[in-house]
């Protein structure tokens, strides 16, 4: 079969398209003939190399897809060749503790597709049925691609772990990520105010049609000091934070006393500057959050494919172009997913 593969860590040039056997799958899988593929920023660091990732070469990247199950196996129940799907990137052990307790992302077994394993970048993949969704007859497959990740993720990280409530202020850093498109609709639907932070008008511009409220541009202002400005110096009730090093302590000193940060990833670094004194001195809460479990994959799924909650698409471009995608997703020019057709 037809993927995008690379046989050693490093840069976009090491991304090559290549024919690689089919997968093979077990009694409890299904094998899924991808049609859309979206982009991650963690496409991004598992080709550059992570500290202790350890994959079989070549690897096959791509957290999100969607597609038409090709074969099922012998376990599986309720699903059948030629259904229309998109995957739950979450992969976890359905045993332990956490999963039990419905908790699969903080299984100790956690990965997810594309990461430790073949990933959607290809013209199939294998995955648990556990892990696959049914869409409509009339879903777009980019759509279908571009949106479980990002969503999953803001859901989480804002309904669950932050808990979000009508009438809050809600912060999200960088208009642009694919993280933030999803964030930036969640927190409008709760009935939040959203502030928005970015380094272009033209991404605030598309982030206000999202539903965003209030736009910051921090090449012309020094966004803390706006947010506390624009809230008669009381701060915002939550943040989600993704940008890590480069904003961290910005993002606490924006918070109300009491306030929440919600981090969900470190796309600029994971080491940043810290005040210690601010966070017990206002009584912040920093609430780490990962992915999702499956409930919340599937309420937040739910409102995507009634049209209520829409993924962002930046550009479909054809798997060959796949390079160039990377190179786009590393400058930070995207707005929403970048997807890969195949
Ligand atoms: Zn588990």
């Amino acid at each position: 079969m037809k993927a995008l593969v690379f046989y050693e860590h490093g840069g976009i040039e090491k991304l090559q398209i290549a024919d690689v056997p089919k997968p093979t799958i077990g009694a409890d899988d299904v094998l899924i003939n991808v049609k859309a593929s979206a982009l991650n920023h963690l496409d991004l660091f598992v080709r550059e190399g992570l500290p202790g990732l350890k994959l079989q070469m070549p690897h096959i990247p791509g957290s999100d897809g969607a597609g038409v199950i090709a074969e099922v196996g012998a376990n599986v129940r309720g699903l059948s060749v030629g259904q229309r799907v998109t995957i739950n990137p979450g992969l976890s052990c359905g045993a332990c503790e956490f999963c039990l307790a419905g908790e699969h992302s903080l299984c100790p077994d956690f990965h997810i597709l594309g990461e430790h394993c073949a990933g959607t970048a290809a013209e199939f993949v294998r995955v648990p049925a556990r892990n696959v969704l049914p869409i409509p007859d009339d879903f777009p497959f980019e759509q279908a691609a571009a949106a479980p990740l990002v969503f999953l993720t803001a859901w989480r990280a804002l309904i669950s772990r932050a808990r979000v409530r009508a009438g809050e202020d809600v912060l999200i850093l960088g208009a642009g990520a694919g993280t933030s498109t999803a964030a930036i609709q969640i927190a409008q639907k709760a009935g939040a105010r959203v502030f928005v932070t970015s380094s272009s008008d033209a991404k605030l511009q598309k982030a206000k049609e999202l539903g965003a409220d209030v736009l910051i541009n921090y090449t012309t202002h020094e966004w803390d000091k706006e947010v506390y400005r624009l809230t008669n110096k009381r701060g915002v009730d939550v943040v989600f934070e993704s940008v890590g090093a480069a904003t961290w302590l910005k993002a606490i000193r924006a918070l109300r006393r009491g306030g929440r940060l919600v981090t969900i990833g470190a796309t600029s670094g994971p080491n940043p500057q810290e005040e210690i004194r601010l966070i017990f001195w206002k009584q912040v809460e920093i609430i780490g959050s990962t992915m999702s479990n499956q409930r919340e994959f599937n309420e937040v799924m739910k409102l995507v494919l009634r049209g209520e909650l829409k993924p962002v698409i930046d550009v479909v471009w054809p798997l060959e172009r796949a390079q160039e995608a990377h190179a786009r997703l590393a400058r930070g020019e995207q707005f929403g997913k970048i997807v890969l057709t195949i």
